[in-house]
């Protein structure tokens, strides 16, 4: 596992050091990168060890199979990842489209990709000694901050909307959070936890106590953690790019940890040739990345009424937009946003016809692709890997709503028998 030489604004370039935990760049309040020496990481990570280690040793699942690209910390304290098995999740070849794969992310702990880039933050929020994080959510990073929060044995406070899919809710409890249901959207459970975290400081709290915000690029390791995403799709294709990637966008830090990834390949010379087009999905419901792209804008507005039971799309302003906006560009990409109905209908078209129950951000991945196929602008023998970000199963409460779908009859509001279970 490699040292951290620095960690670099995206934004200024400025460099600020890995010793303590950072936030932001101090100049710009850019969002910051892990940096490596490559020139040492040329010599120690060779792409051939990677599957022999992984089967060698326990500690090198999932993710952690790529520790040589992955901080380390120092010699004499070493950074112990906290894991729960995240990463090396499958690929799907579709049964309809030959060069269809769907990236499963369903399969992560807590059932979305949001476990790569939390196991590998908590990881590092424990290597620094941080005892309270916090972090506004639309729902599934609050689940994955929770579970490795407990999994580390650190408290965690997060933010999110009231109506987000019940899972998200009950998971939260379930593993001990500090849980906070707001009644907005994601951008007001940041403004919450901002406005709480200066409290603290203007109170004097004691600094073990002053919680620390884990929001999605507001620190270096969440990427981090995502770009992993990137190096396993290169892996799992025999170290060669697709032509194109379709990743359901709503904060984008997926997009932006795979665009590292492939900088990294490069530069390591793990991979060679032209780089995907990147492929921003999202709803129509809330699509500022979309709506930038088309007005061939370097930064996204404020998207007005967010609404969609896409809820992990329903970010009005992603951080990272002018990353994003950059990496489509570059890639020679686009943003494409569909409406609930249509993604709905995804829905229903792949669980009957491939198999897999899409969450609904997957499902406008997977609308969009059906689009392109059908304009002809790509063919079906097109190499493109596509995530399904989380699992469907953890969206059935708002599935179920879109499809107008209730249980027959009604059920007991009591049990009709004794015994260990007492009636209500
Ligand atoms: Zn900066």
């Amino acid at each position: 596992m490699p040292r951290i030489a620095s960690l670099e604004c995206s934004r200024c370039h400025n460099h600020v050091s890995p010793e303590t935990p950072q936030t932001l760049c101090p100049l710009c309040a850019g969002s910051l990168y892990v940096r490596y020496d490559m020139d040492e990481l040329k010599r120690t990570a060779r792409r051939e060890d990677i599957a022999a280690r992984a089967a060698a040793s326990p500690t090198s699942l999932g993710m952690w199979r790529y520790a040589n690209v992955l901080p380390s910390g120092a010699p004499d304290n070493p950074v112990a990842p906290v894991t729960l098995g995240e990463g090396w999740t499958p690929m799907l070849h579709s049964k309809r489209y030959p060069g269809l794969y769907i990236k499963e992310e369903g399969a992560n702990p807590t059932g979305t990709f949001k476990a790569r880039g939390l196991g590998l933050a908590v990881t590092m929020a424990k290597h620094y000694g941080l005892q309270h994080l916090a972090v506004p959510s639309a729902g599934n990073a609050a689940g994955a901050l929770a579970a490795y929060a407990a999994a580390a044995g650190i408290a965690a406070h997060i933010f999110m909307p009231q109506d987000v899919p019940f899972a998200n809710y009950v998971e939260g409890i379930a593993y001990g959070a500090d849980v906070n249901l707001i009644d907005g959207l994601i951008s007001d459970c940041a403004r919450i936890v901002g406005e709480r975290i200066k409290q603290q400081r203007d109170s004097n709290t004691p600094a073990n106590e002053v919680w620390f915000d884990i929001s999605t690029l507001k620190e270096p390791y969440r990427v981090e953690g995502k770009k992993t995403m990137g190096y396993e799709l290169v892996e799992q294709l025999g170290w060669t790019y697709p032509d194109a990637v379709f990743y359901p966008t709503g904060g984008g830090v997926g997009l932006i940890g795979m665009w590292k990834a492939f900088e990294e390949m490069e530069a390591l010379g793990w991979v060679t040739g032209r780089r995907p087009k990147m492929y921003a999905l999202q709803a129509s419901g809330c699509a500022p990345i979309a709506t930038a792209f088309d007005h061939h804008k370097p930064t996204s507005e404020f998207f007005p009424n967010a609404d969609t039971f896409a809820a992990g799309l329903r970010v009005p302003k992603p951080y990272g937009d002018y990353i994003i906006l950059d990496i489509l560009e570059k890639s020679g990409g686009k943003a494409i946003a569909s409406d609930d109905a249509t993604i709905l209908a995804s829905i229903l078209d792949y669980a009957r016809n491939e198999g897999i129950f899409l969450s609904p951000e997957g499902a406008a991945a997977t609308a969009a692709y059906d689009q392109l196929i059908q304009s002809g602008e790509l063919s079906p023998t097109d190499k493109v890997v596509l995530f399904n970000t989380g699992a469907g199963l953890k969206y059935t409460d708002m599935t179920a709503e879109a499809m107008h779908l209730r249980r027959p009859g009604t059920l007991p509001t009591s049990l009709p028998v004794g015994g260990i279970i007492t009636p209500q």
